[in-house]
């Protein structure tokens, strides 16, 4: 039997693809619903996410939809998703997305653009440094404007972290890969998105949670909710799980999908060191606020994805989502949806009101907003997302070590955290099970 400890996507797909091989599992998860991170809320009338908003359309997730039956609930994003906003120099820029409008446009200096036109004449470089962070890496190749205009805002975007911290090598193992092997980081950009062609961003009718609810529906009967581990015995053939409820379930293989905080937590027993690196691995906490305007009372455009702002601005939010731009269907024909993020740990100590309030006057600001807000609604993600930081050097090498004893580590602390990673990365875990048993 394989016990899986998590029903967020990752073991979600997990216990899916295990049910598609039919083996025997189990997935345990503390709280009352799956999903873990995404998370959709339907209130008077407005589809909120407290999580993620979108996926990309890759060829294993078009797959994983066709097998669901979902096909009719996937709502692709509008022509708007193209276009970005940046905050520079008090208001809001078009990042620009086409050559013309990046040679020509007055968005990047002279300097810049001459070094992004050397960046194609770039040759392979295999001589690079494992410590080098994102910030680094990009400074390297395209200077200091591009550093902190661009990659920051669009790490926090991702991340919700901080660009001088997280490794490259870890955190964007692609853009390695495009400089060992080609050079010109643009050049390795266009090459991975070919090979890995998106069909756009979606999401679904309700919400990203449909999802989630499909693939608890088709494994409802091998999911445990509201379920927690007291005690875990690991022996050599097979492990003992004490349940909370005084129930012991055993195993022979257990799969941990679990935040790295509470895998360490559960494998301390293995290895005192490698838990203490996984406790160390930094969730940086994010404040997700909602808020709804009356559309006749939003001067600037919301004819975008969003605006990110660069953290060299310090403001309050991280940027804002234009979530009724992106899909419509998120409220009324007369509303304006806005999904605004604030990071770091600056929101921790305010109470919900002045988050509320902070924002408002932010977005009023960069928006040209002339009214209350009809509608807010805030959520906090005390520990929201994993950080690759310098200490993935110490964690890495060891997360295959009990294998062999069936224990098995996976969720987004460990390859990437998007929910189209996650799903890839454990439908491939659940193959490499699959065939361990039969063997
Ligand atoms: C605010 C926010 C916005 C995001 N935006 C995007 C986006 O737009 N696009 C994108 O691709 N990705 C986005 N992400 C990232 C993505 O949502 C996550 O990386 C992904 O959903 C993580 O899935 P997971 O299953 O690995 O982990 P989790 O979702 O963390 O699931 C872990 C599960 O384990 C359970 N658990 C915890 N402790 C125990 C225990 N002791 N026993 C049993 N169960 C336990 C939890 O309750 C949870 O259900 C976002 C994340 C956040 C927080």
């Amino acid at each position: 039997m394989f016990l899986i400890v998590g029903a967020g996507i990752s073991g979600l797909i997990l216990g899916y693809r295990l049910k598609k091989y039919r083996i025997p599992y189990l997935i345990i998860e503390k709280s009352e619903k799956p999903g873990g991170n995404i998370q959709t809320l339907s209130v008077e009338g407005r589809i909120l996410e407290l999580g993620p908003n979108t996926l990309l359309l890759r060829p294993h997730i078009l797959t994983l939809i066709q097998e669901l039956k979902l096909e009719n609930e996937v709502l692709f994003a509008s022509k708007y998703a193209k276009k970005r906003y940046i905050l520079k120099e008090n208001r809001y820029r078009a990042l620009p997305i086409n050559p013309f409008s990046l040679f020509f446009g007055s968005f990047f200096s002279p300097s810049t653009k001459i070094k992004i036109l050397k960046d194609f004449l770039k040759k392979p470089n295999s001589n690079l440094s494992d410590n080098e962070s994102i910030h680094d890496f990009f400074v390297r190749h395209f200077g200091l404007e591009v550093a902190e205009l661009v990659v920051n805002p669009f790490v926090s975007g991702i991340y919700a972290g901080n660009s001088q911290k997280l490794i490259t090598k870890y955190a964007f193992p692609t853009l390695i890969e495009a400089e060992k092997n080609i050079g010109s980081i643009i050049k390795g950009f266009i090459k991975y998105q070919k090979e890995h062609r998106s069909q756009g961003i979606i999401s679904f009718k309700n919400g990203m949670h449909t999802l989630v609810q499909a693939l608890y529906e088709v494994q409802r009967e091998n999911i445990l909710l509201n379920t927690t581990i007291e005690r875990l015995d690991f022996g050599t053939n097979e492990h003992t799980v004490h349940l909370a409820s005084g129930k012991n379930i055993t195993a022979k293989n257990i799969i941990f999908t679990t935040p790295a905080h509470t895998t360490a937590k559960y494998i301390q027993s293995l290895s005192e060191p490698f838990a203490q690196q996984l406790k160390d691995i930094y969730y940086s906490p994010v404040c997700v606020v909602h808020s709804a305007y009356p559309k006749n009372k939003v001067k600037h455009k919301t004819d975008g994805f969003g605006a990110l702002h660069p953290a060299k601005y310090d403001t309050f939010t991280l940027g804002t989502i234009f979530s009724s731009s992106v899909f419509d269907n998120r409220t009324n024909r007369e509303e304006v949806l806005l999904t605004t993020f604030i990071g770091g740990q600056k929101f921790l100590p305010l109470s919900q009101q002045k988050i509320k309030e902070y924002t408002h006057k932010e977005l009023s600001e960069y928006l040209g907003i002339e009214a209350e807000p009809l509608f807010t609604h805030v959520h906090i993600w005390e520990k929201a997302i994993p950080q690759y930081e310098s200490n993935y050097a110490y964690i890495l090498p060891y997360v295959h070590s009990w294998e062999e004893q069936g224990i098995y580590l996976s969720g987004n602390w460990l390859n990437g955290i998007s929910v189209e990673k996650c799903i890839g990365f454990n439908a491939e875990l659940a193959q490499k099970l699959a065939s361990s048993v039969r063997e």
